[in-house]
């Protein structure tokens, strides 16, 4: 059997392969943004594609402290317009 790559999701903490997870990117910009292709550059935390843990995520502060940077609102409805839209690629 084929090894699925796994990460964790900052916010349940819970391992999970990784195509279940959102990437979630500091670009070298300096832009928080979902990376929906696992491929973009730049320092990346995985969060699990459920608004719970998304809020959850926010609440500790997970997201900002993997990234080392205070996620925008801006970053903050893209990431919720992923997880509404379940792995729509438009963004
Ligand atoms: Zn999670």
């Amino acid at each position: 059997m084929k090894k699925v790559p796994m990460r964790m999701c900052v916010a349940c903490r819970e391992m999970k392969p990784k195509k279940e997870l959102i990437r979630v990117v500091r670009t070298p910009e300096g832009e928080i943004v979902a990376d929906e292709t696992g491929r973009k550059n730049g320092r990346g935390a995985y969060l699990c594609r459920s608004e719970a843990c998304l809020n959850k995520a926010l609440k500790i502060r997970a997201l900002d402290r993997a990234l080392e940077q205070p996620l925008s609102e801006a970053a903050v409805d893209a990431l919720r317009q992923v997880i509404a839209g379940g792995g729509n690629e438009a963004l």
